[in-house]
């Protein structure tokens, strides 16, 4: 019985490959290289699918896939629309970890236009994570939707501010931003359909142990 994991290029698909190695699958293609987007494996019972980030969750969910890896972010956001049915969420794998702030130009003071109850416009890929997390605040705010480089749209004076995933700091550094707001950690989940897991529950539950298996010295980073 083939199961199919959809995943994403970059950080994700290299983190993931540590685990799947551990969990003894060796993906035969380089999705670098290769311009094939389903890749492989030497178990003959796995393939990998590679997809946009903000995609895994559809494919999971429409069946395009049985389980996928995705961050946080994303999940989050996708689940934000309602349209979160039939994906359950088994297992946090503890890699591509990074955490969502609010930046904003190093010149623009930030806590005295929040003290002041100034409204804010803020640019960000990340709409439902904003909208809630200045809500919590009581912050007012024109959110503006962007696909990607939200670092740019303080720069030209789109916004006074973004919500974007940070990780070593050195984007926002090499755009003369600051992080003002930690919104919260990130990492990625695997996620698994519903339907699939009642249908391949053997096979899926295999792949499953094995993955929690090899997070393991992840998660005793984490704590
Ligand atoms: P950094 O310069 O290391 O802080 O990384 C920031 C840039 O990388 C931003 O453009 C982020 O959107 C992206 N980024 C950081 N961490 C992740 C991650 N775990 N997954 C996807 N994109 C990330």
């Amino acid at each position: 019985m083939m199961i199919t994991l959809a995943l994403s290029k970059g950080r994700i698909f290299e983190e993931t490959l540590p685990l799947l190695q551990a969990a003894g699958i060796t993906v035969q293609d380089d999705p670098d290289t290769s311009r094939k987007l389903i890749l492989a494996t030497d178990h003959p019972e796995v393939r990998l699918l590679v997809v946009r980030a903000t995609d895994v969750p559809t494919y999971v969910q429409y069946g395009g896939a049985d389980m996928g890896i995705t961050g946080k972010d994303t999940l989050l956001e996708h689940c934000s629309t309602g349209s979160g049915a039939g994906l359950y969420q088994p297992l946090d794998l503890q890699i591509a970890k990074c955490r969502i702030s609010v930046a904003v130009r190093s010149d623009f003071d930030y806590a005295s236009a929040v003290q002041k109850g100034s409204r804010l416009t803020v640019a960000t890929k990340y709409v439902a994570i904003s909208r809630e997390f200045f809500a919590s605040k009581g912050v007012h705010v024109d959110l503006i939707k962007l696909y990607g480089s939200m670092e740019l749209a303080p720069l030209v004076g789109m916004a006074d501010a973004i919500v974007d995933l940070v990780s070593t700091g050195n984007t926002l550094k090499a755009n003369n931003l600051v992080e003002v707001e930690h919104i919260m950690d990130i990492s990625s989940k695997l996620v698994v359909s519903q339907s699939a897991l009642k249908l391949k529950q053997a096979p899926i539950r295999r792949i499953m142990d094995a993955f929690a298996q090899a997070s393991k010295p992840y998660h005793a980073i984490a704590e």
